[in-house]
């Protein structure tokens, strides 16, 4: 290359999620494109490039850069710094390079792509069938990726050694290949094999296992998941029974768009959703009358199905062997992890599963699929694993930095570094060994790839959490309590980059208060680093604390005796109680014997729905709320009376902005009246259980109203409840408000750990 007179040398930083996407062959290119000299490397920072040449090139250079890059990367930030020209002839991709405090973005696992399908499905192509198949625009990434930098021998594919055919993709940076760190064929990469019974075709012999009706492990991308046919109404219900696991939905594997459209509404958004490269399980309105007749045990009563599409090529393979949809759910017993090693799936699934479906591609880590609803018109997390994590969220200001232990149920793990927040994939309720075991590991996990040296644990105030007791991991740092509802509020407000003042609208199941009790029903007025409880649903008690979250039934009892006192007898045919165990709870209450008192609005939505007849016993958190969600009759306008009173007790937490003096109490004793009258006249329960949604929607407005900030963060499990929030979302814009619902992070305990984070940021004046 001759040396123009004008010839100027830069270097770039490049930041962001620029490893494992494409980035190097895409600046390879631009560089040949535009005859400019140097060199790429990724590095523990991201990507640097020092390129030279014609100065309108490398102005030119840049600005592709920036305008341009690759489809998947995402880049955080590009900084330039002139130098002079070292005289390169020609441009090369250069080795990487290890440094100290990778703030890389480790980028997650990404469904198979339209090229790397068709190679699959050509018959005349090497990888005609093959099920690792990939390219630098899809395959797996954050499951294989043992340590930063992400190259080859840092991935769970370095144990495979690539084959000439490969290798000369792997080196030539016009193939798609170019330095996609799992590329494999048949000759050089990973195979399936099938377990108990060996054989030379597994995917035939897995595929005639679940045309048998019989129960498959399949090894997938972050970890196993068990399949079965999900018309077979007998194969579902001996799923269901091997998992422990009597009612919650389970999630469907359709082969493409057209089988998912046969199972669910699709508009062109869920589409969107169904074939991104995130490919998540997206909750979707069945079709009534179903177009495929799905085992009534998939989804029990539920007018909505989870569906997701297949996102490996060993998912594509198996589905399209079949001619019907597939139940594909975790495969774990209950709410334990899942498994990722084959010899641990071949012990613990093996009172499930018939049949493996194994192969031996190593998983680093789990990985959840991630699921994904329309609230409101747009996508929100309700799982954050697959496909999202461990991308981070940022937050508007620099907290110090600190890992975030997060919530008891829905656990995730967050640590900050600098601006951004690193969130782990889902690990799940961490009420067995083997889940906290798990959670242990993602700690250590993310410290470790993250070279991250935290200043500060942040962690839920109660301290009986499992997540809590995870300090005992850096037991030198110091710990700060974040109380859980005040968690949900800074991390709705962070999300949208907001200081507040804000309204918060954190209603759930429980949460552990500042005085003690169980909180749940909370608005609370201030801003991420602090809050005040302004006002709370009427308290009411748990007739045995916890068994009365599985026995809504004895909520109902509670909420009638605290409205009707003995007269609560009156209505004892409501209940499914016998007078002797009816009186055997009220006792409780009195005596105050494990029965605690509660604001939680999850609770009170599982109370009437017991009421109403729905679950008076729930096998899931939420199963009797979400029954009474369903029921409810969207064309029902009405409301029941409800009141807003102050109280004269003293405001909790740390004072910080203007407000009432004393917390407003939202009384649902009128509503519960009216409520119970609707009953006896014969009102239909449809209309009644929306008339309870409707008033406190109205109850929700009626108290923004009363504290008069505009940003209403709405937060908690709760809001996962579509007729509430949307109705609520609906009414706030009316009146002027901003209602703000977390999008990128779930609004139940998942998006718990990225709060406390958001509770450390400083407080802004
Ligand atoms: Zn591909
Ligand atoms: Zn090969
Ligand atoms: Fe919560």
């Amino acid at each position: 290359m001759t040396m123009p007179a004008t010839i100027t040398g830069l270097r770039i930083v490049v930041r962001g999620a620029v490893q494992g996407v494409g980035f190097r062959p895409f600046v390879y290119r631009l560089a040949h494109t535009l005859a400019l000299a140097g060199w790429v490397a990724n590095d523990s920072d991201g990507v640097t490039i020092e390129i030279e040449g014609d100065a309108a090139q490398v102005a030119a250079f840049v600005q592709h850069l920036r305008t341009t890059p690759p489809p998947r990367a995402q880049i955080d930030q590009i900084e330039t710094f002139a130098h002079p020209p070292h005289g390169y002839t020609h441009f090369q991709i250069r080795p990487s390079q290890a440094r100290s405090s990778p703030t890389t973005l480790i980028p997650p696992d990404t469904a198979t792509c339209p090229d790397c399908l068709a190679d699959l499905l050509d018959p005349d192509n090497r990888r005609y069938g093959y099920a690792f198949t990939n390219c630098t625009n899809c395959g797996p990434r954050f499951s294989i990726i043992a340590a930063l930098p992400y190259d080859r021998p840092n991935t769970t594919m370095r144990g495979f050694q690539l084959c000439p055919t490969c290798e000369a993709e792997y080196r030539n940076p016009a193939d798609r290949r170019f330095h996609a760190q799992p590329n494999a064929c048949p000759v050089c990469g990973p195979h399936l094999a099938l377990y108990p019974s060996p054989t030379d075709d597994p995917i035939s012999a897995a595929a005639t296992a679940l045309q048998q009706g019989q129960i498959v492990a399949l090894k997938g991308v972050g970890g196993y998941q068990l399949l079965v046919d999900a018309r077979h109404t007998e194969a579902v219900a001996r799923l269901r029974l091997r998992k422990a696991r009597p009612d919650k939905p389970f999630a469907l594997m359709a082969r493409d768009l057209e089988q998912a459209a046969a199972l669910v509404q699709i508009d062109p958004q869920a589409a969107a959703l169904l074939t991104s490269a995130e490919a998540p399980i997206v909750l979707l309105p069945r079709h009534l009358p179903p177009r495929i007749a799905i085992a009534d045990q998939v989804a029990p009563g539920h007018p909505h199905l989870g569906v997701m599409l297949p996102y490996s090529p060993l998912h594509h393979l198996l589905l399209r062997r079949l001619d019907f949809p597939l139940v594909a759910t975790s495969g774990n017993l209950s709410d334990e992890p899942i498994c990722i090693h084959e010899d641990e799936a071949h012990q613990r699934l093996a009172r499930i599963a018939d049949v493996f479906l194994d192969h031996n591609r190593p998983i680093e880590r789990h990985v959840d699929d991630s699921v994904v609803q329309v609230v409101a018109g747009i996508p929100r997390m309700l799982r954050r694993a697959r496909g999202y994590a461990p991308l981070p969220v940022p937050l508007p200001t620099a907290p110090p930095s600190t890992l975030a232990l997060g919530s008891h149920l829905k656990n995730t793990i967050a640590l900050s570094l600098g601006q951004q927040v690193f969130i782990s994939q889902h690990i799940g309720d961490l009420s067995t060994l083997e889940a906290r075991s798990a959670c242990e590991r993602v700690i250590h996990d993310f410290l470790r790839l993250y070279d991250a040296h935290p200043a500060l644990i942040a962690h839920d105030l109660h301290p009986n959490y499992a997540s809590t007791q995870m300090t005992h991991i850096l037991p030198a740092l110091p710990h700060r309590a974040v109380q859980h509802h005040h968690a949900h509020f800074a991390a709705c407000l962070a999300e949208y980059g907001s200081h507040g003042p804000a309204l918060g609208v954190i209603w759930d199941g429980t949460g552990y208060g500042v005085d003690g009790t169980i909180w749940g029903g909370e608005f609370l007025l201030g801003h991420p680093h602090a809050s005040q409880r302004v006002a709370y649903i009427r308290p009411f008690h748990l007739p045995g604390g916890e068994a009365a979250v599985r026995e809504p039934a004895r909520v109902a009892l509670a909420l009638l005796w605290e409205v009707f006192g003995s007269a609560w007898e009156e209505m004892q045919d409501l209940l499914p109680f016998s007078s002797t165990q009816a009186n055997l709870f009220i006792r409780m209450i009195q005596q105050g014997l494990n029965s605690p008192r509660t604001s939680s609005a999850g609770r009170l939505f599982d109370g009437v729905a017991a009421l109403l007849g729905l679950h008076p016993q729930v096998s899931f958190e939420g199963q009797a709320a979400i029954a009474l969600e369903y029921l409810a009759d969207p064309t029902e306008q009405r409301v029941y009376p409800y009141t807003l009173e102050e109280t004269t007790a003293p405001i909790q937490t740390a004072a910080c902005v203007t407000c009432p003096p004393n917390p407003i109490i939202l009384d649902w004793h009128p509503t519960l009246i009216a409520l119970i009258h609707d009953l006896r006249r014969g009102v239909p329960r449809p209309q009644i259980a929306a008339r309870f949604h409707n008033t406190l929607i109205k109850a929700i407005c009626a108290l923004a109203h009363r504290i008069g900030v505009q940003e209403v963060a709405l937060s908690g499990g709760c809001f996962q409840n579509r007729y509430l929030t949307e109705g609520l979302i609906t009414q706030l814009q009316a009146a002027h408000y901003r209602p703000l619902l977390p999008r990128l992070l779930p609004v139940n305990d998942g998006g718990m750990s990225y709060g406390q984070i958001a509770a450390m940021l400083p407080a802004t004046n």
